[in-house]
Parts: structure tokens; sequence; C-alpha cells
């Protein structure tokens, strides 16, 4: 048996952690079978734990952008490790990745780092209000902006459906300053703010989403935002958690030429280690504490583990040709299209720069809306064929596939010989119509 002791290992977790995970993701519970107990990493590959290699499109779900265990950056782990793991001080290389963020991200004039994603968002709502002295927020259907209580609220059908909360545990109260609507409708956003500007704080969003799968903002959908948001003095706050250092050394603020007011960061600039940041224009971010009444702090905050992590992996991709990610991605994609194409399957890519999500459907998919409306049991189906074929693919529809310049042309190759294989397989089979199973956490 090819899983033998993945298999054993998750008997054994299965007992211990819920659905034997720490993140819900991990459980495959979207495209069902066993999840493979990863050993190790190297490149663009990983290892289980029964020594099968895969090619890595997941890449930790973004961070990893230079491949796994990048010779450099395992170095700068381990110097900084020699000198200790954590003061609760502040070191310098803390102030040399804020430069960095700061150079690379214009509308940052200066930033905090705390140890998620998650943290960055919540702190960042928490900034919006304080600065703003209003309280509610609009967010978008099918953007994931961490697990914090305000932000794990979807809307139900309708235009503007004042929050519902999407997990059980978070009450109705916490929700009920979360306004949702439709990703890239801008008219409801613009009724929105213009009826409810003098209690709405700020706007969250990702500015090109990874969460409902890749989906881009449409022409416009972001400088409309923006005036929008101004005329009303309403913030604007870009998660750029995925989208941070992943098509260009910036953001896509850089790729659209549109400001946020807060920009919040995560997973590449750990460069695998835990970490988030939040960052603004001055006036905004020296409402702080202690300079300020918004009180946000953290015991680990500037990890020097995870600040030598990150520090490395931006100073090694400062360095690095973005373009050649693009094109490899461009090609994967095209043949992945082409693929489909020959095995009579209906599929569409949405790609931009180096990441990408396949849907299974005819339709152009724009929002959440639509990202549910394609065939997730044949997703499943695909997913488990390149998986048992050596290619590790997003363990959902609902999940962005990513690119790292330790990918080569020969790993697009062999993704898609398994691809054409696997596809050919399912075309066979009915789709399974396991209808819904969206996620709003990983
Ligand atoms: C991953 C992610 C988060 C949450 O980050 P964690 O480090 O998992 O807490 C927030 N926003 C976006 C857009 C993300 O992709």
């Amino acid at each position: 048996m090819k899983n033998k002791k993945s298999y054993s290992y998750y008997k054994q977790a299965l007992t211990l952690m819920p659905a034997g995970v720490n993140s819900p993701v991990r459980a495959f519970t979207a495209v069902g079978g066993t999840p493979v107990f990863i050993d190790r990493g190297k490149g663009s590959r990983i290892y289980d734990v029964d020594d099968n290699a895969y090619i890595d499109y997941v890449l930790s779900w973004g961070p990893l952008i230079l491949g796994h265990a990048h010779k450099e950056v395992v170095s700068a782990i381990r110097q900084a490790a020699l000198k200790g793991t954590s003061f609760g001080a502040p070191t310098k290389a803390e102030t040399q990745i804020a430069e960095i963020i700061v150079r690379a991200f214009p509308s940052v004039e200066k930033v905090r780092l705390v140890n998620s994603g998650t943290e960055a968002v919540m702190s960042a709502i928490r900034l919006a209000r304080s600065f703003t002295k209003k309280n509610k927020i609009i967010k978008f259907e099918g953007c994931y902006h961490g697990h914090s209580d305000a932000l794990l609220v979807k809307a139900g059908s309708g235009l503007a459906t004042f929050g519902v909360p999407s997990s059980s545990g978070v009450p109705l109260d916490c929700a009920r300053n979360t306004l949702v609507l439709p990703y890239n409708n801008i008219d409801a956003v613009r009724s929105a703010v213009r009826s409810g500007y003098k209690d709405i704080a700020a706007v969250v969003l990702e500015p090109v989403c990874g969460n409902m799968g890749v989906v881009l903002p449409r022409k416009n959908f972001l400088s409309d935002l923006r005036s929008i948001t101004q005329k009303y003095r309403v913030l604007l706050i870009f998660d750029e958690v995925i989208t941070g250092f992943r098509f260009c050394f910036g953001g896509s603020q850089k790729v659209y030429n549109v400001p946020a007011d807060i920009t919040c960061l995560g997973k590449i600039i750990g460069g695998g280690m835990p970490i988030g940041a939040y960052g603004a224009r001055q006036e905004i971010m020296d409402c702080a504490a202690p300079l300020g009444s918004m009180y946000q702090a953290g015991t680990l905050s500037g990890n020097p583990l995870a600040v030598a992590c990150g520090l490395k992996t931006l100073q090694i991709l400062r360095e690095l040709d973005y373009n050649r990610l693009s094109i490899l991605c461009e090609g994967l994609c095209r043949n992945i299209e082409e693929v489909c194409r020959s095995a009579s399957i209906d599929a569409r890519v949405n790609r931009i720069g180096s990441m990408f999500t396949l849907f299974f459907t005819t339709k152009e998919v724009f929002d959440y809306r639509t990202a549910c409306a394609c065939d997730l049991g044949r997703y499943a189906a695909f997913f488990r064929a390149v998986l048992e074929a050596g290619v590790y693919m997003a363990p959902a529809q609902f999940e962005a596939n990513f690119l790292s310049f330790a990918h080569t042309d020969k790993d697009i190759e062999r993704t898609v010989r398994v691809m054409g294989k696997a596809l050919k397989k399912i075309g066979c089979m009915s789709s399974e119509g396991r209808g819904t199973t969206a996620r709003y956490a990983r």
C-alpha cells in the first residue's frame, strides 16, 4: 500500500486532534481520501512519510515562493537560532524587514509585525475603527481574512445582508457590524457606502482573490472602490496576505496602481515561518499603542526566527525576475486548458502571475456564487487522480495553486502529462456531484 505510514499516522492523529489536523482543509474533506503526512520538502518537491514524491503546487498555501528548504533561507534561520529564539525586545532585523516592506509599498509609511495573517487583518480592522471612530465594515462574499470573529461572516443570498456568522461560536453581535457584498459588484458597494458611510469604517478585501479559488478583480473594480471610499471617508483595506510579493516586489496595489489605506501582509513575508504585518500611512499607524489608544501587542511579534526567514526570503526575492515565474505559470495553465479540451472536459483556469485555479465550468468565474456553481465533484476526482500520480494540488477548488522559483520546465511538463492522464480517466466517469462544500478557514 502506497500510503501505509500516512494512513497509520492519520488514524492516530484522528484520536488526538479534531479531524486529525491543525487546520481544516488539511483533512481533505472537500476532496475525499486520506491526507498524506509530509516528511520533508526540497525545491519544488515534497516527500511524504512513505517516501512518495510530489510536485508541490500548494507551497504551504503560498509562503514558499522560493520553494522548500532553500539553502540560504535555512542557513539564515540556523544562524538566528544560534543567537536565541526570542527576546521580547527590539532587534535590528525587525527594522530591516520593516524597511523592505515600507519601500515596496508606497502606501505604507509604518508597519507592525504580528504572528499571522489573521492577526494582521484583525488588527487592521481595529485600527480602521480607531482612526475613523466608526464601527461597521464591508467585506466581500468568498474573501477570507483569517478566523477572527468579525470576519467569519458571509452573506446569504441577496445583495446586502448584514452579518450572519458563518461559524458557530461567533455571536450575532460580532457579525452585526459586518456587511457582506458580492465581489466585483461595484454598484452594490456604491449604494451601501452612500447610504451607510456615517457608520462604515472600512471596506476590506482581497484585491485579487485566492480564497474562493483565484478570482481577478474586474476592470476598474479596484479603482472605483478607491474613489468611492475616498469620497465618503471610508478606509480601504487591502488584505494582501497572499498577494504581497506574489506578482512583483510589492503588492496588487502596485500591479493595479490603486493604493490602499491599510495593507495586510503575511505568508511570503515570513518565507514559511509564522508572521503577519499591517501597515499604513503614519497618521493612521500612530493610532496604535503606545502612541495612540488602539491596543495591539504580541509576546512573539517580530520573532527573530520568523524575521530572519522572512528577511532572507525577501532579500533573495528582490533580485529575481517575476516575469520568468509568470511565463512558467502561463505555460502550465495554457497546457491544462488544452488537455481539458482534448479530454472534452469543460474547464477554465483563472490565473494571475504565478497563482491559478482550475474550475470545472463553462462560465466565467468572477465571484463566490460563480465559483460555487462549478463541478466540485469533478475537482475532487481530479485532485485524487493527480495526487496518486505525484502532483500535489490544492485539496479544494476554493483555493489558489502556486508556483515557486524552484519549479522548472521539466516539473511543468511532468505535471501536464499527469494531468492529461488524470483528466482522460475522470472524463469517462460521471461527476459525483458532491454539492457545495465551501470553506472559510484552512
Ligand atoms: C491566509 C490568509 C489569511 C490568514 O492568514 P493566517 O496566517 O492563516 O492567519 C488572511 N487573509 C488572506 C487573504 C489569506 O490568504
